[in-house]
Parts: C-alpha cells; sequence; structure tokens
C-alpha cells in the first residue's frame, strides 16, 4: 500500500512537471519564433545542408512572402547537397536552397498589384530581369540576367519565402498541396513536349527521372503515336510506363536496342526528348533518331563531350530545340489544362513524403543509390 501511494504521488508529481516544462517551452517557443523560421541551409562550401532558424525574409516592393506548404525536392537541390563541380561553381552559402513550392501569402510588398494575401500560389523559378532583349520579346524564361530561386538567390526550403511577384502563379484552393508543388518540373516536361510537336509521331523519351516520367504523360495525353522510354532504373521505367509510356527500355540489360528501335520504326523515331542530357543519352537519341527528325534538348551534361554534328545533325537533316525552364507564362497555362481536366495525373511520379523536420532524411534518400525513389515531396504542416 505505501508502496502504491509512493508510485501515485510521483506519477503525479512527473505529469504536473511534465505540463509545466512543456507550457513554458511554449511560451519561450512562440515568442522567440514570432520572427523567427525553420529552413534548409547550405551553410558551407561542403556536402551536406542543416536545418536551422533565422530570420523571417522580409518582402521588397516587387516581392511577396509565402508560408510554404509544400515543396519538392529537384535534381538541382541534390547536386547543390551532394556538392558536385556544378555546385561548386555557381552556389555560395550560407544560402536558402530548394525551388519547387506552393505556399499562402502572408504578406505583400508596397508595389505588389495581383497578388494578395491569402492567394494560394505556386512559383515559376525564373527570376527575369524585365529590361533585357529576351525579357523584352517574350521570351522572359531566357533572360540575359535570370536569376533563380534557390541558386541565386535564397530558395523555399524553410517556413517562409520570398517570391517576386512576377514569379507567382495563382493556383485554385482545390489543388492539392503535393500536386501544387510539383507543376514546375512537370513545366518542364509540358514545355518539352509541346515545343516538339508529337502528336501522331513516334517518339523516344530518354532518361527515367521525375521530368522524364512527366513527360511521357503528357506525351501520351497530347497524342503522340508510340513512345519508347529509355531509362536504367527498373522502378523509375514502371513509373513510366504508368505515365504513358508504351515500350520500356532499360539500356543496362537490352543490348541492341539501338538496331531493335529503328527496325520497328522503319529508319527511327520522328521525335527525341532527351531528358538525360549525358554523352551516352545524346548518342543515343541521335542514334534512333529518323533523316529530319526533331532532337528536343532539355537534359544536362555533367561536362562538355565530344559529338559527331556532321553525322548527327547535318547529313540528317535533324533539328535540334533547347528546352530552359518554362515559357512564362504559356506552359503554366497549358499544365493548368492538362491537370485540371485529368488528361494528366502526375500522382505515380510523387514516390515519397515527408514532414519538413525530416529534411535530411529526404535528402539522403533522394541521392541515396541504393533505394529508389522518383519526386519527393516535403510537407511543411
Ligand atoms: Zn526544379
Ligand atoms: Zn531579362
Amino acid at each position: 500500500m505505501v508502496k502504491f501511494l509512493f508510485d501515485l504521488t510521483f506519477a503525479s508529481l512527473s505529469h504536473i512537471f511534465g505540463i509545466l516544462a512543456r507550457y513554458s517551452f511554449k511560451e519561450r517557443n512562440h515568442k522567440e519564433m514570432s520572427n523567427k523560421m525553420l529552413a534548409a541551409m547550405k551553410t558551407k562550401p561542403s556536402a551536406g545542408a542543416e536545418l536551422a532558424v533565422i530570420d523571417i525574409p522580409k518582402p521588397k516592393p516587387d516581392e511577396v512572402l509565402i508560408k510554404v506548404k509544400a515543396a519538392s525536392i529537384c535534381g538541382t537541390d541534390k547536386h547543390i547537397y551532394t556538392w558536385d563541380k556544378w555546385s561548386q561553381g555557381r552556389i555560395k552559402p550560407p544560402m536558402v536552397f530548394g525551388h519547387e513550392c506552393c505556399g499562402e501569402v502572408v504578406e505583400i510588398g508596397s508595389f505588389v498589384k495581383g497578388i494578395k494575401v491569402g492567394d494560394y500560389i505556386s512559383a515559376e523559378t525564373h527570376v527575369p530581369c524585365g529590361h533585357c532583349y529576351q525579357c523584352r520579346t517574350g521570351d522572359m524564361h531566357v533572360c540575359r540576367n535570370v536569376s533563380i530561386l534557390g541558386v541565386d538567390r535564397n530558395g523555399i526550403f524553410a517556413e517562409y519565402a520570398v517570391v517576386p511577384e512576377i514569379c507567382c502563379w495563382k493556383n485554385d484552393s482545390s489543388l492539392s498541396v503535393e500536386i501544387a508543388s510539383i507543376q514546375e518540373p512537370f513545366g518542364n516536361a509540358t514545355y518539352t513536349v509541346m515545343e516538339s510537336n508529337v502528336s501522331a509521331k513516334k517518339i523516344a523519351i530518354i532518361g527515367d527521372g521525375p521530368i522524364a516520367a512527366f513527360a511521357c504523360g503528357v506525351a501520351h495525353a497530347v497524342g503522340a503515336a508510340r513512345i519508347y522510354n529509355l531509362g536504367m532504373i527498373e522502378f523509375n521505367l514502371e513509373i513510366c510506363r504508368k505515365m504513358g509510356a508504351d515500350i520500356s527500355i532499360n539500356v543496362t540489360q537490352e543490348k541492341n536496342y539501338r538496331e531493335r528501335i529503328l527496325e520497328e520504326t522503319d529508319g527511327g523515331v520522328d521525335i527525341v526528348l532527351d531528358m538525360a542530357g549525358n554523352k551516352a543519352a545524346v548518342h543515343d537519341g541521335f542514334a534512333i533518331l529518323r533523316r529530319m527528325g526533331t532532337f528536343t534538348a532539355f537534359g544536362i551534361a555533367p561536362a562538355p563531350f565530344e559529338f559527331d554534328m556532321a553525322e548527327s545533325v547535318v547529313f540528317k537533316g535533324a533539328k535540334i530545340i533547347g528546352i530552359s525552364g518554362r515559357k512564362m507564362f504559356e506552359t503554366w497555362y497549358q499544365l493548368r489544362n492538362l491537370l485540371d481536366t485529368g488528361k494528366v495525373d502526375p500522382r505515380p511520379v510523387i514516390t515519397h513524403r515527408f514532414p519538413f523536420k525530416d529534411f535530411i532524411k529526404a535528402m539522403d534518400l533522394a541521392t541515396s543509390h541504393k533505394i529508389p525513389s522518383s519526386k519527393i515531396v516535403l510537407i511543411m504542416e
């Protein structure tokens, strides 16, 4: 009995202490956090990143402040996280990285006219200058002075982020936050496909990452006759099949795939969409492209490489189209139409979701070569 009483008293005391401790922690947190936020930062010029508490940024007159609702991890973020050659030359720590996001506008700058507090937006990540030749002739996505969110300026892997008004894309309130956050890479795929005129054509999509998978979905929706998908990872090829690829080829397992495609298409595919960009992918792409065909280049090679221009392009009469970003904002209207009408369902590409506090776990998965993943989305609340 004595022991029971002792246990009871001890239990209630610790319970009360627990409540007191939690209460004071909450109070302190609220005071300290009112102008502070959690952000994923690149603090040093080396591999990795850390979650840090920093000041909530103030929007400039032509910017808005958003409370980030979801953010997705891009190939660019993996480069920055692993601190590869490209990042070493481009990224200047300390900075907040990340660029694919959606959020609610909580404050607007004094010049902002078209966006109001409460709007639910996604961000176009190419910030144009508005004054150069390209900006003034309808090509602001390739602005000469472009600055990219989370690359050249602070990004959105944070509880709050500033976005220039020109880069805000208003979403319908019914759009889920995870789909709203992947519209930017979905837009890369949409732009690549729509520039290539794939309707009723036999095409090849090279690559099996998220943007290649989105491209399979868009090409299927806009009427490509047959889609060959060349990739290296079975898990990803399966996602591309779900999205709309008709024939998937694992180039690490099948030997004579070039010959097979040339034979089946009677001389090559009409269009190649290269979402991989490396030397092998480019060589494959031109090898399976028919004469007078179109090669649309989106992927980026890690380093320059040798290429036979005469054989691949000149004698073939090939057309090459380069794709950077998304057309502002023609591509965004097109992608909205594809998503709104259900012509493309991007959900099979989203393979993992993490709460923002598990950012490092999410990045480790994204950069893991052992565990397969496609699009990874961070949910902020
Ligand atoms: Zn991206
Ligand atoms: Zn410009």
